[in-house]
C-alpha cells in the first residue's frame, strides 16, 4: 500500500527495524531498571509470532466488496490478515499489550483507501446501502480506544484508511490558509508547505505517524500549540461527508454566522462523518528559534515562573516544565557529554547542588518567530525567570532534546519487553488549581501503582499548552506489573492505574482530557464533562447526520450506556 514509510509495525510504534537507541544513552537503562524496577532478572515478555495472531472471522463481505473495487479500485480493497491486524487498534498501552500478546477480539473486515472526496462519497452511500459501519483511520495512533469496533457489533465493518487523500489542494499565501487533504502525515504537510515557505506549525509526539484528519477528529495539539494554538484553533474551514449529505463551512477569517460548525465537527472521533477537506491557517516558516533549556530549584519555582511569564504576555513558543522526577529521567536518557562537556560536568553538577539545585525542575523553553521580536519576548521572560531564581543551561540541550523528541515513544515498546505497564495520562486545569491537581494526581498515582503492581515504579509529569488562564499536565508512568502475572492481568492492572487518574483529573477540576480524545476509553466520564443534556445534545445532532449509526459506533457518542474502561460493553 502506498507510504507504508508511515505505518506502524504491528507490535509497537514506528516502523519494523526502527528502535529505541538504548546504546547511546549508556545511563538511561540501569536508572529505568531501578525506577521502573524492572530487575537485574527482567520478567523478558517476548511478543506472540504474527503466525499466531487469530484474527476474528471476517463477515461475508463480497457483494458490498466488489461494489466498493468499482469505485476505488482493486488494490484499494482489502480483506488480508495483515492490513486488517494493523486497523484493529490504536496505541494505548492497552492496544499494544493486546497486540504483542496475540489478543485481537475485533478487527475490521475490510480495509478500504479512497483516493478523494467523490470516493468518500460513494463508500459512505455504499456503506449505508449495505449495512455496514464506517471508521475512519489516520494514523492509528490515537491513545483512547479510537478506531476500534466493539467486539458485538454484527455488522459488516469497514475501515476507511485516509492515507492516499494527501494532497496540498491549494495555497493562498497571501491570506495564510492552505487547504489540505486529510490523510497527510505530520512530515508530509510540512515537505508540501516548505516551498511556499509556510508551515503549519502543528508538531505532536506522534507527528511522524499521525494525519491531518486524526489531529482534527480528536482535537489535537501540537508541541507549539501556545503560539499556533491547538487544531481547532488553526482550522477554518470543512468538508465532511456525513450519511445524510456533506457539510462544508467556508474558509473565512471570522463570521457571525450562527453557531461554528468548525468547531462543532472537531474533535468528532470520526462519529459525523468524514473529514475529507480542511482549510487551514498557515504561517511564515519562522525567521529565527531559540530552544533551551533552563533549571529551576523547584517544580513549585519554575510553575510560578511560567504562570508570571505568561500572564505578563511573554508567551514562548514551546515550554515543558518537567517535575523532579521526570528531570531526572531527561538527564538519565541525555547523551554523554564528550570533551570540554565532559571535563565540567561533575564540577558543574557540584555547584549546581550548593547553590540549592540538588533536584532541580527542567523548563525546554523556545521561542520562534520575527527575529526582533523572538529577542524581545525572550528577554522579558528571562527577566520574569530570574526573579524565580532560574539557570540557563543555554540552547544546547534545548536542541538536542528537539532533535531527540520523537524518539522517546519507542522506549516504551523496549520496556514492556521487560513487563513494564507504561503509558501517558494528560489533563488541563486553570492556574489556580493546577499545582493543587498535581499534588492529588501524583498522590492518587502513588497509591494505586503500589496497590495494584506492588511496586513503586516512575511517575514523572510535566506542565505543557500554556493558556492565560491555565495549562495542560502531563503524566508518564511506568512500572513493572505484578510479578506472574498474565498479559490479561497486566492489562487490568493498567486499566486500574488509567481509570483512578482519570478520575482524579475529573472530580479534581481537570479536563477529562486536553488533547488524547475520547473514544471508548474515556467514554464513561463524558457525561459528568459535557452535562447529560450537553451529551443528549451531541447524540441527537449525530442521529440527525447519521441515522443508522454506522459511523464509528463504538466510539465517542455510543450510546448503549456506559462504556467499561476495558472495553468490553
Ligand atoms: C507516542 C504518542 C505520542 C502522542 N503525542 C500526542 C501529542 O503530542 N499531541 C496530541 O494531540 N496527541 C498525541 N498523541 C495521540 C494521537 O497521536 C492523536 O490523537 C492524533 O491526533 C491521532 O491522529 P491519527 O492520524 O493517528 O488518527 P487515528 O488514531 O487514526 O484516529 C483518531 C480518531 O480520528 C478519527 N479520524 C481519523 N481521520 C479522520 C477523518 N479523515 N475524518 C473523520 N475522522 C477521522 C478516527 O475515526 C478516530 O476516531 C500521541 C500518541 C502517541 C501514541
Amino acid at each position: 500500500m502506498s507510504d507504508d514509510k508511515y505505518r506502524h509495525k504491528w507490535w509497537g510504534w514506528g516502523l519494523e527495524g526502527i528502535e529505541y537507541d538504548m546504546d547511546a544513552r549508556p545511563s538511561l537503562w540501569p536508572w529505568i531498571r531501578q525506577k521502573g524496577e524492572l530487575g537485574d532478572d527482567p520478567d523478558l515478555r517476548p511478543r506472540v509470532d504474527l503466525s499466531e495472531i487469530r484474527l476474528p472471522p471476517a463477515r461475508n463481505t463480497e457483494s458490498l466488496a466488489s461494489a466498493l473495487r468499482m469505485v476505488v479500485g482493486d488494490c484499494n480493497v482489502r480483506g488480508d490478515d495483515d492490513d486488517r491486524l494493523v486497523h484493529c487498534y490504536g496505541r494505548s498501552y492497552r492496544d499494544v499489550a493486546r497486540l504483542r500478546a496475540g489478543i485481537v477480539d475485533t478487527a475490521p473486515d475490510l480495509v478500504v483507501y479512497p483516493g478523494g472526496h467523490d470516493d468518500v462519497v460513494r463508500i459512505v452511500e455504499l456503506a449505508t446501502q449495505h449495512g455496514a459501519t464506517l471508521v475512519p483511520f489516520g494514523g492509528g495512533t490515537n491513545v483512547a480506544g479510537c478506531v476500534e469496533r466493539t467486539a458485538h457489533d454484527s455488522r459488516p465493518g469497514i475501515t476507511l484508511d485516509m492515507r492516499r487523500m494527501n494532497r496540498l489542494l491549494a495555497v493562498d499565501a497571501q491570506s495564510r490558509t492552505a487547504d489540505l487533504e486529510p490523510g497527510l502525515f505530520g512530515p508530509q504537510i510540512e515537505e508540501a508547505l516548505a516551498p511556499h515557505g509556510l508551515t503549519l506549525g502543528h508538531h505532536p509526539d506522534s507527528y511522524i505517524y499521525s494525519t491531518l484528519g486524526g489531529w482534527l477528529a480528536t482535537r489535537s495539539a501540537g508541541t507549539q500549540s501556545n503560539v499556533y494554538g491547538k487544531i481547532e484553533d488553526m482550522v477554518v474551514g470543512m468538508t465532511v461527508v456525513t450519511p445524510t449529505g456533506v457539510i462544508e463551512t467556508r474558509a473565512l477569517p471570522a463570521a457571525s454566522n450562527g453557531p461554528d460548525l468548525n468547531r462543532l465537527l472537531v474533535g468528532s472521533e470520526g462519529t459525523f462523518g468524514v473529514i475529507t477537506r480542511a482549510t487551514m491557517r498557515v504561517h511564515a516558516i519562522p525567521e529565527y528559534e531559540d530552544y533551551r533549556m533552563l533549571l529551576f530549584p523547584t517544580f513549585q519555582d519554575g510553575f510560578a515562573a511560567l504562570h508570571e511569564c505568561v500572564q505578563c504576555g511573554y508567551m514562548p513558543s514551546l515550554a515543558r516544565l518537567s517535575d523532579e522526577a521526570e528531570t531526572e529521567f531527561m538527564f538519565a536518557a541525555k547523551h554523554p557529554a564528550t570533551g570540554f562537556q565532559r571535563w565540567i560536568e561533575g564540577p558543574a553538577k557540584k555547584l549546581l547542588k550548593a547553590r540549592g539545585y540538588g533536584r532541580p525542575a527542567a523548563l525546554v523553553l523556545a521561542f520562534e518567530g520575527p527575529r526582533q521580536l523572538t529577542l524581545e519576548l525572550r528577554r522579558g521572560a528571562m527577566a520574569i525567570f530570574k526573579k524565580h531564581r532560574t539557570f540557563d543551561l543555554g540552547a544546547s540541550p534545548g536542541e538536542s532534546w528537539k532533535e531527540s523528541r520523537y524518539d522517546v515513544p519507542y522506549l516504551r515498546d523496549f520496556m514492556m519487553d521487560y513487563g513494564a505497564i507504561a503509558d501517558s495520562f494528560e489533563t488541563s486545569t486553570v492556574w489556580s488549581n493546577l499545582m493543587r491537581l498535581y499534588e492529588t494526581s501524583n498522590e492518587a498515582l502513588r497509591r494505586v501503582i503500589g496497590d495494584v503492581t506492588g511496586f513503586h515504579g516512575y511517575i514523572g509529569s510535566h506542565i505543557s499548552h500554556l493558556y492565560e488562564t491555565g495549562a495542560c499536565l502531563y503524566y508518564t508512568i511506568a512500572v513493572r506489573c505484578r510479578e506472574g502475572s498474565t498479559p490479561e492481568e497486566a492489562i487490568e492492572q493498567y486499566s486500574e492505574i488509567k481509570r483512578v487518574a482519570t478520575e482524579t483529573f475529573v472530580s479534581g477540576g481537570g479536563a477529562l482530557s486536553h488533547h488524547h480524545g475520547v473514544g471508548y476509553e474515556h467514554r464513561p466520564w463524558i457525561e459528568r464533562e459535557l452535562s447529560e443534556r450537553g451529551l443528549a445534545s451531541l447524540r441527537q445532532l449525530k442521529e440527525s447526520l447519521d441515522p443508522d449509526g454506522i459511523m464509528n459506533p463504538g466510539g465517542l457518542l455510543a450510546s448503549e450506556g456506559p462504556a467499561r474502561i476495558d472495553g468490553s460493553d
